[in-house]
């Protein structure tokens, strides 16, 4: 009898190791190509020279792709950013008496940072970016006049976890909507995605990103020494640099 439990234990033990297993590689982020391939990818994301961003709060850009976005421009590149909604359910650290103006200015001000020729804001309202009837038709129309080589969104399948939001995922999936129907190519990098095949290294112009970020005083993330600098160098110690941001890059 006794040993008739060990074994139905030891069965049990075994098959939740397996369950626990499967979960952690479905859900961990990783690099789907080796190192050096992924930093290959990164530079073909560089050479891109009329690219459209398109996310979802003021702040997005700046948090995760502002360094990429600094290199861009650096090598002449015409950048488009396209901020959905003000993030007005967004913390107001400051008190601010008109949040989504505010937010707007704190945007603007990190543009002049990063040097992106051009910032539209659509003014959705936050947290239902997606339940919008005409979100699709107005990044449509935007994309269609823009004419962009590469499309950069948050990932809508893969998102890096735990942190998910519905109006990241749902804007990805808006824009990848578009691209889905288009009948010409496009690049496209994800971020914010547990599936990267793609690296830019930011070392040199992180000082830039993190005068960006804290722009946006609002979110208080001009306080107490802030800084991203630990999640950008998590990436840059998945490719053997100092600090980089990653992406997965496909064609659509
Ligand atoms: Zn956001």
């Amino acid at each position: 009898m006794i040993r008739v439990i060990v074994r139905w234990l030891g069965a049990l033990i075994a098959g939740v190791a397996v369950l626990g297993l499967a979960a952690w590689v479905a859900l961990s982020t990783r690099l789907t190509v080796p190192p050096k391939e992924a930093l290959e990818n990164g530079e073909r994301i560089l050479q891109h020279s009329r690219v459209l961003v398109v996310v979802a709060h003021p702040d997005d850009a700046d948090w995760w792709i502002s360094g990429t976005l600094k290199r861009l421009v650096d090598r002449g590149a015409q950048v488009l950013l396209v901020v959905a909604s003000d993030g007005e359910k967004g913390p107001n650290r400051i008190g601010a008496k008109d949040l989504p103006a505010t937010r707007r200015e704190e945007q603007k001000a990190a543009q002049a940072v990063i040097g992106y020729q051009d910032l539209r804001f659509l003014g959705l309202p936050d947290r239902e970016v997606v339940q919008q009837p005409n979100v699709l038709e107005t990044i449509e129309e935007i994309g269609e006049e823009f004419q962009p080589t590469l499309v950069i969104t948050f990932d809508p399948d893969t998102p890096d976890l735990p942190y998910l939001h519905p109006d990241h995922e749902g804007i990805g999936r808006v824009v990848k909507h578009w691209l889905e129907k288009r009948t010409q190519p496009v690049a496209i990098a994800f971020f914010h995605t547990r599936r990267p095949n793609a690296a830019v290294e930011i070392t040199d112009v992180y000082e830039a990103k993190l005068q960006a970020l804290r722009q946006h005083r609002s979110q208080g993330l001009d306080r107490g020494g802030f800084s991203n600098r630990p999640q950008m160098a998590k990436n840059g110690s998945r490719v053997g640099v100092p600090l980089a941001e990653t992406f997965r890059l496909e064609t659509m």
